[in-house]
């Protein structure tokens, strides 16, 4: 559609100047009680929100597609299309259309985007609402994340764009270097100021006088955490963030998006089961709480104070449980506080946010004194620095009424009693109706029309209203308004004095209100230091009683954790699983240290329970490293700097990466970046390719790992051979998850012990699957072949003439890797010495000889 060909109207012109301010923006643009959509924009919002799309000028050649909602209740609307990944840009009537002049003035307020949103509704509770400011130095990027609804604000470096998406997955990413994401876009802004400008615009954003105070030194960090501020303002959302907390690699155990993924932290592989660490821990009471739980999930810790300040906490209340649930209950009634003084502070808080302020308020003082029963230190510190905001509440609870509307211009806002204007028009409104049925009866009786009626419509005002037919029995006092087909309307002089009145008191208390109001939404405002700090302390003592009841209600332990070489637990549990299992799980040991035990070769069959094992171990390093308590009855749990995962194979086809290529990629990453403080978690390495050469890279892969980089690591593995290592490779050792055979039945123990598994039981697997039995009699007798070592080279079976369709040609039959030229040549590769590409077309080569 054309926009210049159409008629335009002063109005529709008016929508087009603000439309080209705003082309990427879908524009709402206020028409009396509706926002409406035009052209392109009513053709995408119509078929996102499901509503009717019509035309302006529908006889005329050129009709502009259109469409509306109502703009009292546009929340959802708004939400739908920010979810759907669209910015919009609200543009508001910005003078009173009874009284403009020609054309109501309009402008943009507020544009939406699905990183700025502040909107209560819009926004989940347990969710953060992430932005990523990001900006690439060199190899690094330098990112500032932040939530606008909440105002936190973290600060992070990294050499991975992608991780970092993957991992805290933004709404939305701004950035002035970085043209594309893998998984997203890029809001590309422009910086054209020097870099002195740029801090000291930060620095007075934060009200220090230099940066260094706030840890952002380095012009990468200055730079996102200036667009960000900028970003905030173009969209006329004046947030006020937190002071910046700086994620720094020497304090963190860092979780890369894998792990995170993984091993299920905050996301269960299926979101609907909610089987991740986060669905089982949260019985937080706040959304603050869970937010605060969800952030410390992923971003585990390597500082022993910080670490023994959480544990404290948690013992306290473990110790102290009979306080729990009498705080939790006080909890409940607290609500989003940190997101509703934001938008308090953005000056978009509604009547309703004061009052939920005000009700959060008011279990405070409560919280407090059920905490000043006890003596310790930490809760004595506590309390003294605990804001009860008492000040606020009086505030609020004297001037706001109790059940205020939505909305902040009709009125109704202010309580009784507060402002002695706000009284008088309201008592005016109120007697109205008492006077304008005098008016009516006295009416009546002067004029001797039992029908006469007083009534009020919008564009007349009030009238009385007499039937055609008594119209002669008017007196002379009247004025005629309007003549209907069975009606005449009137006024009198009287009746205007009193319309005048009253409409002039509704006004003048609607604006008399909105002014009221907007003043104490200030004085809250301007204490938003306070109000925050005070939710952060909710969000802590949530944080704690929720990790202390579940310690209780799972037998937790507190773990010693500290910068030693060590990780000891004694009666290990998988927390989601045990959970699930009602308490039946087996619990296990785990031991690795140095120099004697540092890689363990775990063996065992399908189903054993080899997986569960190395996912118990992550998952309890990381609750150690997050402050809490762990599923175990004993653990001594030595600082890691990252745990990395390979476990699975999943095909990611989006990418264009197979089975075996992600596998290998994952496996390289490992290689390439961990250290001797990392924990390692492999599960089934090499099983993504055919056997003999899957073997020959778990097997190097292990002895790589042992030698060269000396990681804490467990590598689980269905090939048996690989257990050879433990006599071969130092700091190599040998576990298995304990089988029993029993009357021919075969008992999974689920016990991981010392030692090697004889026998792989995927036949007896297949059994409890249901295979048919004749298939499975049929794998016995291959295997009982197999067992004789009767295989070639290439994989091909080495079959007896009993069933023809097994028959193959014999190339070489053998087993042990020796004598071959392809282990001469694996022998002299030095993986240390190649790229993961290199290794791959190593591998391709290697591959290509076999099948020649
Ligand atoms: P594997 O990796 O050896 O194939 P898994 O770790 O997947 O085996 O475990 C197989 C099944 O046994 C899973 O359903 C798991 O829930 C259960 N399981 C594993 N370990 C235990 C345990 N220690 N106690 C009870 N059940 C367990």
């Amino acid at each position: 559609m054309d926009l210049n060909q159409t008629k335009i109207t002063p109005m529709y012109s008016q929508f087009i100047a603000e439309k080209k301010n705003y082309p990427d923006a879908i524009l709402f643009f206020r028409m009396g009680d509706f926002y409406e959509m035009f052209g392109e924009d009513a053709k995408i919002a119509s078929k996102i929100l499901n509503i009717a799309l019509t035309a302006r000028n529908k006889n005329e050649e050129n009709p502009i597609p259109m469409c509306g909602i109502p703009y009292h209740s546009y929340l959802p609307y708004l939400k739908k299309l920010v979810d759907a990944g669209y910015k919009v840009a609200i543009c508001e009537q910005l003078e009173d259309p009874s009284t403009a002049k020609g054309i109501v003035k309009r402008g943009v307020v507020r544009v939406v985007t699905p990183g700025t949103v502040i909107e209560e509704d819009v926004l989940s509770g347990s969710d953060y609402n992430i932005i990523f400011s990001v900006e690439q130095f060199g190899k690094h990027y330098f990112f500032a994340i932040a939530d606008s609804s909440t105002g936190d604000l973290f600060l992070s470096k990294s050499v991975s764009l992608s991780d970092n998406v993957e991992k805290w997955k933004p709404k939305e990413i701004i950035s002035s270097t970085v043209e594309s994401v893998s998984s997203g876009s890029v809001v590309k802004i422009s910086c054209k100021y020097s870099d002195e400008y740029l801090a000291q615009r930060v620095a007075s954003y934060f009200g220090v006088s230099s940066l260094n105070g706030l840890g952002i030194n380095e012009i990468g960090f200055i730079k996102a955490v200036f667009n960000l501020i900028k970003y905030f303002d173009d969209n006329f959302l004046s947030v006020i963030l937190k002071k910046p907390v700086t994620i720094s690699s020497e304090r963190e155990l860092y979780l890369d998006s894998i792990a995170i993924k993984t091993l299920e932290i905050v996301e269960s592989s299926d979101p609907i089961s909610k089987n991740s660490l986060f669905d089982l821990l949260n019985c937080c009471k706040t959304p603050m709480g869970e937010r605060l739980l969800k952030s410390r999930l992923i971003t585990p810790i390597r500082d022993k104070n910080e670490i023994y300040r959480r544990q404290e906490w948690i013992q306290f209340f473990v110790d102290n449980n009979e306080t729990i649930s009498e705080l939790e209950s006080l909890l409940s009634e607290v609500y989003d506080m940190e997101r509703i003084i934001t938008r308090i502070v953005a000056g978009r808080g509604s009547p309703r946010d004061l009052i939920w302020l005000k009700n959060s308020i008011s279990n405070l003082s409560d919280i407090k004194s059920v905490l000043s029963r006890y003596h310790h230190q930490y809760v004595k510190d506590f309390i003294e620095e605990f804001d009860t905001l008492r000040d606020l509440w009086e505030l609020i609870d004297k001037s706001i009424s109790d059940d205020p509307p939505l909305t902040t211009t009709e009125g109704g806002i202010i309580k009784t009693g507060f402002s002695p204007e706000v009284d008088e028009l309201t008592n005016i409104k109120k007697n109205s109706e008492q006077l304008l049925l005098k008016i009516e009866s006295d009416e009546k009786q002067k004029t001797g029309i039992t029908t006469l009626k007083v009534r009020y419509n919008k564009v007349f005002g009030y009238y009385i209203e007499i039937s055609r037919g008594q119209a002669g029995k008017v007196p002379d006092y009247y004025d005629r308004k309007q003549t209907l087909v069975n009606a005449e309307r009137f006024t009198t002089p009287e009746l205007k004095i009193l319309e005048n009145k009253i409409l002039n008191a509704e006004e003048e208390l609607g604006r008399l209100e909105y002014k009221l109001f907007t003043e104490i939404r200030g004085k809250v405002a301007n204490e938003s230091d306070r109000v925050r700090k005070t939710s952060s302390d909710i969000a802590e003592l949530d944080f704690f009683i929720a990790m202390a009841k579940i310690s209780l209600k799972y037998r937790y332990v507190r773990p010693e954790v500290g910068d030693f070489d060590e990780i000891e637990i004694i009666d290990g549990r998988h927390p989601v699983i045990e959970a699930k299992l009602n308490m039946n799980f087996i619990p296990n040991d785990f031991f690795i240290g140095q120099p004697a035990q540092k890689l363990l070769v775990i063996t065992g069959p399908n189903m054993s329970g080899k997986s569960t094992y190395l996912r118990t171990i992550a998952l309890i390093t990381i609750m150690a490293h997050v402050g809490l308590f762990i599923p175990a009855s004993k653990g001594r749990i030595g600082f890691v700097d990252r745990i990395f995962t390979r476990v699975g194979a999943s095909d990611n086809l989006a990418k264009g990466e197979s089975t075996f290529m992600v596998e290998m990629l994952e496996t390289a990453n490992i290689l390439k970046n961990a250290t001797q403080k990392s924990l390692l978690i492999l599960d089934e390495v090499g099983r993504g390719t055919s056997t003999f050469d899957g073997l020959s890279i778990a097997w190097a892969v292990a002895e790589y790992i042992a030698e060269k980089i000396g990681s804490k690591t467990l590598f689980a593995t269905h090939y048996h051979e690989l257990t050879e290592l433990e006599s071969m490779v130092k700091g190599v050792k040998n576990f298995t998850a304990q089988v029993k055979e029993w009357k021919n039945e075969i008992i999974f123990m689920k016990k991981v012990v010392e030692g090697v598994a004889d026998k792989s039981y995927g036949i007896y697997v297949g059994k409890l699957a249901g295979l048919p039995e004749e298939m499975l009699s049929r794998a016995e007798e291959v295997l009982s072949i197999l067992e004789k070592h009767e295989i070639s080279i290439d994989g091909s079976l080495f079959m007896t003439k009993k069933k023809k369709s097994y028959e193959r040609t014999v190339v070489q039959p053998m087993l042990v890797f020796s004598d071959h030229p392809i282990i001469d040549e694996l022998k002299n590769i030095n993986p240390d010495d190649l790229s993961p590409k290199e290794a791959l077309e190593i591998l391709y080569k290697l591959k290509g000889k076999l099948d020649d």
